[in-house]
């Protein structure tokens, strides 16, 4: 570990499995962002796949942002990902304990 300082990454991507972009899915887009550290941080329906870029602040003046400032005050970087389910980012942030859960030990 260093202690180099590192831009934290909010990964936003469309939650309907299957769906990448194709103009074939039907329905509201589920969009959310998770950040790196594991925290659900948005979610947003979208008529139209391609609305994420602004609807959750792909865009530098696109909306949640507010949020992710909130999360990560001293900045972020968002990314777009088209496939969530082979991102290697997003299966590390999946794999962390939901740090908004309580912790609560088990009766193990
Ligand atoms: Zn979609």
């Amino acid at each position: 570990m260093t202690d180099e300082k590192k831009t934290p990454k909010i990964y936003v991507f469309c939650n309907n499995k299957g769906c990448k972009d194709t103009g074939t899915f039907r329905g509201w887009h589920n969009m959310q962002a998770l950040a790196e550290d594991g925290t659900g941080l948005a979610g947003h329906l979208c008529s139209n796949h391609a609305f994420a870029a602004h609807d959750m602040g792909i865009d530098a003046n696109g909306w949640k942002r507010d949020l992710y400032a909130k999360h990560y005050p001293d900045g972020f970087e968002v990314v777009w990902v088209a496939d969530p389910e082979n991102h290697e980012g997003i299966q590390a942030a999946f794999a962390l304990p939901d740090p908004t859960a309580k912790t609560e030990e088990s009766s193990a």
